[in-house]
């Protein structure tokens, strides 16, 4: 068992802050990949070491193939950070998974279009992580845990499709999607967690359904899609904030899992062949492996 690092906290559409921090700082970081997507917010919050940061920054400018995810993962990793809490929106694809319900999902497919950066790796080092479970399965029972007890309606488990957004899914692929056994559709948690694994760095999300994606007849009636959409979303970030602020003193108890292991083993490169500035760059991540 690991004693407790600091705690990241990314938070998607309408979570833009999180109230209560102590001896509040906002800290721009720089890295070798640019620019993260806003400047990150660390303090103390119910007991915990956390650093914070709005995932399409704080006036939700950023679309989700814009976001700069190496950026991000590795300014949590230059914070100290060791667990990341994602929280991101999402639409549901399964009559059972309603809207204002919670999903911890575990796995992924990912429909994107390759565009966006999704691996520290390249330009002289592979390395290839397992990933066949995604997620921390540690963080993510927590988080079903304390979601739980913050009287949320929550599912442990589910695969959480991908797509390149902006726009969502017409009704053929929200259909196909289903017909696949998909749980909920999302835009953004493909990246980090590859990304947070890589840097090895526990990852989990809590994946809140504002909508019933376009394949449900009641998604139909215009009333249904547009306002309630929002005020869905609004309650989800309540709700996960609550979830978020009453899982942070658990957490303090350390963690059971191989997460901070993942790239052991990984790297294929010789070392001798890795250029100066690739290993320079990445230090910070394979830094215990490579010299
Ligand atoms: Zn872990």
């Amino acid at each position: 068992m690991h004693l407790s690092g600091k705690i990241g906290i990314i938070g998607g559409s309408g979570f833009y802050n999180i109230e209560g921090i102590k001896s509040v700082k906002e800290i721009k970081v720089k890295t070798p990949f640019g620019d993260p997507s806003s400047e990150y917010v660390t303090g103390m919050l119910e007991g915990a070491e956390v650093v914070f940061l709005a995932r399409h920054d704080k006036g939700h400018r950023i679309l989700p193939s814009e976001i700069n995810y190496r950026a991000n993962i590795y300014g949590m990793k230059k914070l100290g950070v060791e667990r990341i809490i994602s929280v991101s929106a999402c639409g549901s694809l399964k009559e059972d998974l309603k809207p204002l319900d919670i999903v911890v999902p575990s796995q992924f497919v990912d429909r994107t279009n390759s565009g966006r950066d999704m691996t520290f790796f390249g330009n002289g080092i592979v390395a290839h992580i397992q990933f066949a479970d995604p997620v921390c399965p540690h963080l993510s029972k927590e988080l079903y845990d304390a979601g739980i007890k913050a009287g949320a309606s929550m599912h442990l488990g589910g695969t959480y499709v991908n797509m390149e957004g902006p726009q969502f899914s017409t009704k053929a692929e929200s259909r196909l999607y289903r017909s696949w056994g998909m749980d909920i559709i999302g835009m953004t948690n493909l990246a980090e967690a590859k990304l947070a694994r890589e840097a090895e760095m526990c990852y989990a999300t809590l994946a809140c359904i504002t909508d019933y994606d376009c394949w449900h007849m009641d998604q139909a009636v215009e009333s249904v899609s547009v306002e309630m959409i929002i005020q869905n979303l609004l309650k989800n970030v309540d709700v996960s904030k609550k979830i978020v602020k009453s899982v942070l003193p658990k957490l303090s108890k350390g963690k059971d899992c191989s997460c901070e292991h993942a790239l052991k083993d990984s790297i294929i490169t010789r070392p001798d062949v890795i250029p100066a500035k690739v290993k320079k760059d990445l230090e910070l991540i394979i830094g215990k492996y490579i010299k």
